[in-house]
């Protein structure tokens, strides 16, 4: 692990952007984690503990926002998509059936030949 990767932060004490120095920390000859400072300043952070990395906090509330949306309207399209919603899906009692492909379906396969079928028949014996 010999990563020169910049870590770029906002620093808490000085306020600017800045680099995240990282220095090996030993106790005796043993590596006992790293030492995170300021390249500005020289502030000294805790491992782990609210170092203010400047992207990872940028990408984190982008995400938890986003991903939450992104769910909800991924499953309503599958749902759309399911052969059971579809125009062309056929049950009777032996089997669940295609029309367009002429072959078996289930109720949650999807399919690019989807066409959402009518309100009015609605009515479904399952
Ligand atoms: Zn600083």
């Amino acid at each position: 692990m010999s990563e020169k990767k910049k870590v770029e932060i906002i620093c808490r004490a000085c306020g600017q952007e800045t680099l995240l120095i990282r220095k090996p920390k030993y106790e005796g000859l043993r590596k006992a984690g790293d030492i995170l400072s300021c390249s500005g300043c020289g502030h000294v952070y805790e491992e782990g503990g609210g170092v203010p990395y400047r992207e990872a906090s940028a990408i984190r509330v982008f995400d938890d926002s986003d991903r939450s949306e992104t769910v909800s309207v991924f499953k309503e399209d599958e749902n759309r998509s399911l052969c059971r919603y579809c125009r062309h899906y056929v049950v009777n009692p032996f089997t669940q059936w295609c029309g367009i492909h002429k072959k078996e379906v289930a109720a949650t396969d999807t399919c690019a030949q989807f066409s959402v079928r009518p309100e009015s028949t609605e009515e479904d014996p399952l």
